[in-house]
C-alpha cells in the first residue's frame, strides 16, 4: 500500500471479499466493500466526480455554497470533498434518515435541513424540490445527483472497471439497488459492454415503484420503507432501467434480518440498503441450478444505523425481528 497525499485520494479502489459463510446454494457471492471509502459509502465516488465536473465547467469556485438533496450518504461524501476544497455545504435530507447521519454531517461542517419523508416529488416540502428552490432563491449551486451525468460517469470510470478487474472478468451477475440510479447506469453499462450476458439484478425495497416498473412497465403510487438510500417514487432522469434483467422486491424485515446475519457470520457491518441488496442476492443465488459468480455491494457502513437496524428494541418496535 502506498502513501496518499490527502483523503480524496483514498476514494475508490475498495476491496472485494467472498462471502463464504452465507448459504448461497450453488453460487459464489462476493461483496464490494464500499463502506471502506473515507466517507463511509459508495457515494464518495460521485461526490468527488460531481464537484470536480462543476469546477471544470466553471460553475463553482471555492467559497461558494453547494446544496444537495440526499438520503445522507451523498451528503457525507459531498461534505468531505467540499471541506477539502473550500466550499460551504447545505444538505437537505428527509426526516426518516438516521440521526447518526445528521450528527456526522454537522460534525463535518455541513448545514442540515430536514424535510418530510411522506411527500412525493412535486410537493413543495419534498427534499429535492426544497433543495432546488433554495438553490434558485439563494444562488447556491445545486449538485442534483438525480440528473447529474457525473454521477453515472464516476461509476462507469471507477466502480465498474474495479469490479471487472477484481473478478478477473469472471462475473455472471451483479445485484444492486437504485436511489439515483448512478450505480445501475454506470456499473451496469460498463459490465454489459464487457459481457452482454451478465445479469443486472435490481434489489428494490417493498413500497418502491421500480420493481413493478421493471416487470410490467407500469407505475404505482409509492409506499414507505425503512431502508435508507434506495427505492424510489419516480424514475430519475439518469437512471437507465433498460439495463435491469431481473428484479426482486424485498420487504424491510428480510433486509434487516440478513444484514444483522452478515455482521454475525462474516464480520462486516453494512447499512440498511445493503440488507436489501444482500437479501436479493441470496434469493438470486438460491434460485440458480448452475454455479454462478455473483457480486453485490456493501454500500455504506452500519455504524450510521446503530440506533436503528442494529438496535434490538427499535427493530422489535418496528416488527422487523
Ligand atoms: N445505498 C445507499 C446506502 C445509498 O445512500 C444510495 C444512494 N442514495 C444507494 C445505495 C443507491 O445508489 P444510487 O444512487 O447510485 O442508485
Amino acid at each position: 500500500m502506498s502513501v496518499t497525499r490527502n483523503v480524496l485520494e483514498m476514494i475508490g479502489n475498495t476491496p472485494m471479499t467472498a462471502f463464504s459463510k452465507l448459504d448461497t446454494g450453488v453460487c459464489q457471492l462476493f461483496g464490494k466493500l464500499e463502506l471502506m471509502n473515507p466517507g463511509g459509502s459508495i457515494k464518495d465516488r460521485i461526490a468527488l466526480y460531481m464537484i470536480e465536473a462543476a469546477e471544470q465547467a466553471g460553475h463553482i469556485k471555492p467559497g461558494d455554497t453547494l446544496v444537495e438533496a440526499t438520503a445522507g450518504n451523498t451528503g457525507l461524501g459531498l461534505a468531505l470533498v467540499a471541506a477539502q476544497k473550500g466550499y460551504k455545504m447545505l444538505i437537505v435530507m428527509p426526516d426518516k434518515m438516521s440521526m447518526e447521519k445528521e450528527y456526522n454531517l454537522r460534525a463535518m461542517g455541513a448545514e442540515v435541513i430536514r424535510t418530510r419523508s411522506d411527500v412525493m416529488k412535486g410537493h413543495p416540502e419534498y427534499y429535492q424540490d426544497v433543495a432546488a428552490r433554495l438553490a434558485r432563491e439563494k444562488n447556491f449551486f445545486f449538485i442534483n445527483q438525480f440528473a447529474n451525468p457525473a454521477n453515472v460517469k464516476a461509476h462507469f470510470e471507477t466502480t465498474g472497471p474495479e469490479i471487472w478487474e477484481q473478478m478477473e472478468g469472471k462475473i455472471d451477475a451483479i445485484v444492486l439497488g437504485v436511489g439515483s440510479g448512478g450505480t445501475l447506469s454506470g456499473v451496469g453499462k460498463y459490465l454489459k459492454e464487457k459481457n452482454p450476458n451478465i445479469d443486472i439484478v435490481l434489489a428494490d425495497p417493498k413500497g418502491s415503484i421500480l420493481d413493478l416498473y421493471h416487470r410490467t412497465g407500469e407505475f404505482k403510487e409509492a409506499g414507505s420503507w425503512i431502508v435508507e438510500g434506495i427505492g424510489e417514487d419516480f424514475i430519475p432522469s439518469i437512471c437507465n432501467m433498460e439495463l435491469v434483467t431481473k428484479s426482486y422486491e424485498i420487504p424491510d424485515d428480510e433486509a434487516v434480518k440478513v444484514i444483522r446475519e452478515l455482521l454475525r457470520v462474516e464480520g462486516i457491518m453494512g447499512g440498511s440498503s445493503t440488507g436489501t441488496l444482500l437479501a436479493a442476492a441470496l434469493r438470486y443465488c438460491r434460485e440458480q441450478t448452475a454455479p454462478k459468480r455473483v457480486v453485490t455491494f456493501v454500500c455504506d457502513t452500519g455504524t450510521r444505523y446503530v440506533s436503528k437496524i442494529y438496535n434490538d428494541t427499535w427493530c422489535q418496535e418496528k416488527g422487523l425481528i
